[in-house]
């Protein structure tokens, strides 16, 4: 079988990875890929953000299957557009994809459907904003309608910061675009859960929990980034837990989405807060999360095909994965300035040695190869990702082929899974 991965980062490393494991698997190709990626898969050149340049170079490519990775494509109608000429994809509809692209849709459906989310009221005006924020206590939570690449929540500690935050999403000083709608939430706290589940528009299956570390500094300091690390363990969500999760977010998700006539298949990204009230939704993706994919990947024992096509063909059913008991880590290395301004094309040493660390895999993000060597090319650069039966150990091997890498300005935080440790 013939596979095209959509994207270029370290989530459609870990996907092509997978995929290619799979014995049905006769060929695989990744739109545009990276440095790292196309010494695994046939890179072909392309803008994943262009869907007529998609559909012209799925027409040349002619593959079995697409697996999207990326939200952009996704948002855009990519699923509908392939259907609409018969060819297999994996992932959501544009009308699906909303949960992901809206984030006032996202809350509007979650009320409707009754799915425990924080309190909220959706804006469209500087006024309104200023008016509602009367209703919430501080810290407040501003959410701009629309993709924004992880810049798009805003927490303010004070009403006339909100004000203010809230102005300039409106006015596009934010983001560079202007938005219709913001999103007022309240603060919740407590640990936050990646639960990801695959869904064939009727049923689901679970995949394992993951925690993501969202801020660029130790201790869950800093700037928020596009995530700077990952784990996952069975103790994050016990069979209970994931059972409850399933029950009153993962298929009231769907079947709400079915009674409202759209079919949600592929990949449902549940971003959780745990509060003592229980598990909140503060944001659903229609894809898989990056760096979460990594880490979760990494304990997938079974073939990731099969899930894509039950997915596609409607079959999913709950045990449809085998995941390892093992727990895994992946620690995100940036380039030095992420994720504000940063240089490219520094060339990356120890790759090799750092590979050679039993169960570990280097996943490419931000890289280029060329005359065999690899060079930085984005803020987040590599996943080192690593398997094993304790989360110290998996920590521990992750860090230990980190310290095989090097590159100018090279940085990563160093305590990824420390909190889980502590914990137990
Ligand atoms: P989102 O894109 O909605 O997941 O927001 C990005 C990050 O902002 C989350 O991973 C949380 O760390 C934080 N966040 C979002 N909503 C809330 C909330 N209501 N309360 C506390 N933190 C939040």
């Amino acid at each position: 079988m013939k596979i095209l991965v959509i994207g270029s980062g370290g989530r459609e490393h870990a996907l092509v990875w997978k995929l290619r494991q799979s014995p049905r698997v006769t060929d695989i190709l990744c739109l545009p890929g990276n440095g790292g990626i196309c010494q695994e898969a046939g890179c072909v050149a392309g803008d994943p953000r262009n869907l007529e340049g998609l559909l012209a170079a799925v027409h040349k490519i002619q593959p079995d299957i697409t697996v999207v990775g990326p939200e952009l494509p996704l948002s855009l109608g990519i699923v509908d557009e392939f259907a609409r000429r018969g060819l297999r994809i994996f992932g959501p509809t544009q009308a699906a994809a909303q949960l992901e692209s809206s984030k006032s849709f996202a809350k509007e459906f979650m009320q409707r459907h009754n799915i425990p989310t924080g309190h909220y009221t959706v804006c469209t005006s500087e006024e309104e904003i200023r008016k509602s924020l009367g209703l919430f206590s501080l810290p407040v939570v501003l959410k701009a309608d629309g993709l924004a690449a992880g810049k798009g929540v805003v927490i303010a500690a004070t009403k006339e910061e909100a004000a203010a935050v809230g102005a300039e999403m409106m006015s596009g000083k934010l983001l560079g675009t202007p938005v219709r709608r913001v999103v007022l939430e309240e603060f919740l706290h407590g640990d936050e859960l990646s639960f990801h589940v695959l869904s064939d528009g009727e049923r689901v299956a679970p995949l394992v929990a993951s925690q993501d570390h969202k801020r660029i500094g130790e201790g869950d300091t800093g700037a928020n980034t596009g995530g700077m690390g990952a784990y996952s363990i069975d103790s994050l969500a016990d069979d209970a837990m994931v059972e409850w999760l399933l029950n009153h977010i993962a298929r009231p998700v769907v079947q709400g989405m079915k009674s409202e006539g759209v079919e949600y298949r592929g990949i449902l990204y549940c971003g959780l807060m745990l509060t003592t009230r229980g598990p909140m939704v503060l944001e659903f993706n229609c894809r898989f999360g990056d760096p979460e994919t990594q880490a979760v990947l990494m304990r997938l024992d079974s073939d990731l095909l099969e899930a894509v096509e039950a997915s596609i063909q409607g079959r999913v059913s709950e045990g449809l994965f085998k995941w390892s008991s093992d727990a895994s880590c992946c620690v995100v290395v940036s380039s030095g300035g992420y994720p504000g301004s940063f240089v490219s094309g520094k060339e990356i040493r120890g790759l090799e040695r750092a590979a050679h660390v039993e169960n570990v895999k280097v996943f490419h993000a931000g890289t280029t190869s060329r005359d065999g060597g690899f060079y930085t090319s984005g803020g987040r650069v590599l996943g080192v990702t690593a398997r094993a039966p304790r989360l110290q150990e998996a920590i521990e091997k992750a860090y230990q082929a980190v310290r095989c890498i090097s590159f100018e300005e090279m940085y990563y935080r160093r305590d990824i899974g420390a909190r889980a440790l502590k914990r137990s």
